[in-house]
């Protein structure tokens, strides 16, 4: 298979092939039909996050090795389930990207997405700028009903964090106007939200 992976940190991404995985257990290979490009894809390439105050941490040291495959909003169809998965190949699914490590306090409390050790496609394990996409389970397979593939792929960042921001407003009353201050993918997602 095809993937657009980071090769040397901070360049632009090169043409890796390899093998198509074989999902094992309870695993599912996902056909990729599109994969959103996020702002956070700029940082990961360069690989490291600014925390303020002149500190960073670099995707080195969390585990992540080059070449790697980006690519968190990823939308695509069920190519081949592993023995212990029941979705069937030829399922359109969003994929939800977030995962935990399945152990900690966080994750064995339904805050998968606080895990300090998490697992997260595009960003820890390989994502979606490639023909396939590895899932370690079919929990994270989302139905989009009839939205537009290519918005739905977006769903998976830009619109969970617009619907978890917009989720936090108090009560507004109709003569309340709302700002909403820069219209890149957050802003617009949060306004096809309102
Ligand atoms: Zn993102
Ligand atoms: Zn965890």
């Amino acid at each position: 298979m095809k993937s657009y992976d980071i090769v040397e940190w901070g360049k632009p991404l090169q043409e890796v092939l390899r093998d198509r995985p074989k999902p094992v257990d309870t695993e599912v290979l996902v056909k990729v039909q599109a994969c959103g490009v996020c702002h956070s894809d700029l940082h990961i390439r360069d690989g490291l996050l600014d925390l303020g105050n002149g500190k960073h941490i670099t995707f080195e040291s969390v585990g992540v090795k080059l070449p790697f495959t980006m690519g968190h909003e990823i939308v695509g169809v069920v190519a081949e389930a592993g023995s212990e998965a029941s979705v069937k190949p030829g399922t359109p699914c969003v994929v939800y990207p977030w995962h935990g490590c399945g152990t900690c306090l966080n994750c064995t409390n339904g805050r998968e997405v606080d895990c300090e050790s998490g697992r997260a496609l595009g960003t820890r394990k390989p994502g979606g700028y490639s023909d396939y996409v590895l899932v370690p389970h079919e929990q994270y397979l989302l139905d989009y009903g009839k939205l537009d593939p290519l918005l739905a792929a977006t769903c998976a960042c830009s619109g969970l964090t617009s619907f978890s921001a917009l989720k936090k407003l108090p009560p507004m009353l109709d003569a309340d106007t709302l700002v909403l201050i820069g219209a890149g993918g957050l802003g617009l997602a949060a306004l096809g939200l309102r």
